[in-house]
């Protein structure tokens, strides 16, 4: 899969048009939530025949406008979120079960095969449905060209802060050459580096939003200053809470491209890549933590790095956090620290190391142990089962780095995980 983004170019009528679809999406999949919430045993396929009869009932005829598979894409989305919400409740999953909500200010509308039409340059798109939107220009860095509409399985319509784009899912296996140099490395996300790797190396941490804050509080303030209570707001009012929606959207970019070319520049160089399994979820409700945690993305970052190393087939493995930092990655005693001891000193073998290279060993060695434990009992087995492995014991079967039979089996391994298409991580 791939995506490709445009911005569209229209006029203030189509543009309108176009918010009218997503409302009518919206209210769609609102109703379909509904539906569910009032009748019991309710089917995906009851979902998508309420979609039709939505079109015919006299209150609603608008609905018929937007275009049938569209419909049902948002049909879907009901459905999808219905699911998400019982899986969570049969895992068990421990806080808020993820209850569907209703949306109010959905941004994007769906479109699959059908409702739009690329001209045959590929520069402009067509809008065929009720809506009639029209022929709108496609601004792109990237060239719709190379790629036949039958591939384009899904179209979606966003409005941004600063305009409306459309995304096109492209049907495309996306793999690329990949030389075996037998690099194995851990990496320790962190506060004050992004990211430690554990021959030392540091990746700096990108305060975009920190950096940008100023110039958000002072945005936010005028929005503030200009909000005129129980009133219909001013011109100049929303003028002011556009400016501001740009910011946090810049930022949102900025954070997203340093992500994805970190997580590339490491899958580029890179034949084995040991994280730590943080909770991200649960560190971010810790608010001393949340501010630089969510600034520092490192749930894009994750995202990018799954999704690049299946594309150049590099294995990546997941550690559970314990005692990462609190272990000696020479001896393996425990040496206790506070957030702010930065050093890690050894009394037992007198290692001295900065606390997250310390840390960054380790998660490559637990990585180690894991995939040992892997090799050792399984042949021809699936990343799945690598997951199942890490809920077990652990062995001391590995090998020192850089092992000769280890770096053979090792890419034997590469060369047997399955080439399922890896989705692409959202933008901001
Ligand atoms: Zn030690």
């Amino acid at each position: 899969m791939l995506v490709i983004e445009a911005k569209l170019k229209g006029t203030q009528e189509q543009y309108r048009k176009l918010d009218e679809a997503i409302r009518t999406g919206q209210f769609i999949r609102n109703t379909c939530l509904r539906y569910w919430e009032d009748n019991n045993g309710v089917t995906r396929n009851d979902l998508q025949k309420l979609c039709s009869v939505l079109t015919k009932n006299k209150e609603t005829p608008w609905t018929r406008k937007l275009n049938s598979q569209a419909r049902q894409a948002h049909a879907d989305r009901a459905w999808v979120s219905i699911q998400r919400f019982y899986e969570n409740c049969r895992l068990g999953k421990p806080g808020k079960k993820g209850y569907p909500k209703y949306k109010k200010f959905s941004r994007s509308v769906e479109y699959k095969n059908s409702g739009w039409k690329l001209s045959s340059d590929r520069r402009q798109i067509t809008f065929t449905d009720g809506f009639e939107a029209g022929t709108m220009d496609l601004w792109s860095s990237r060239d719709l060209v190379w790629y036949c509409e039958k591939q384009i399985s899904r179209v979606r319509v966003i409005r941004h802060a600063d305009g409306y784009y459309a995304q096109f899912l492209v049907d495309w296996d996306r793999r690329e050459e990949h030389e075996f140099q037998g690099k194995m490395i851990g990496i320790d996300l962190g506060l004050k580096e992004f990211y430690t790797d554990s021959e030392g190396n540091t990746v700096e941490n990108p305060r975009y939003l920190r950096k940008s804050e100023r110039r958000l509080k002072m945005l936010q303030r005028r929005v503030s200053k200009k909000l005129i209570k129980e009133k219909k707001q001013s011109h100049r009012y929303h003028k002011a809470r556009q400016a501001l929606a740009k910011q946090h959207l810049k930022v949102s970019r900025q954070r997203g491209d340093k992500a994805r070319k970190d997580a590339l520049a490491l899958v580029n160089s890179n034949d084995l890549i040991v994280y730590e399994d943080l909770k991200i979820r649960n560190m971010v409700k810790n608010h001393h933590l949340a501010k630089s945690i969510s600034d520092a993305s490192w749930y894009q970052f994750i995202q990018w790095l799954k999704y690049f190393s299946k594309v150049h087939g590099v294995i990546v493995i997941a550690v559970p956090p314990h005692n990462t930092t609190v272990d000696c990655s020479c001896c393996g005693a425990k040496v206790k620290k506070t957030l702010s001891t930065r050093t890690h000193r050894c009394d037992r073998c007198g290692t001295v190391l900065d606390r997250d290279y310390n840390a960054a060993k380790n998660i490559l060695a637990k990585g180690f142990k894991l995939l040992a434990q892997y090799l050792n009992s399984t042949v021809g087995h699936t990343e799945s089962d690598l997951k199942k492995v890490k809920a077990q014991g652990e062995t001391d079967l590995w090998l020192n780095n850089g092992d000769a039979l280890a770096l053979s089996r090792l890419n034997e391994l590469r060369t047997k995980i399955s080439w399922e298409s890896p989705a692409i991580p959202r933008r901001g």
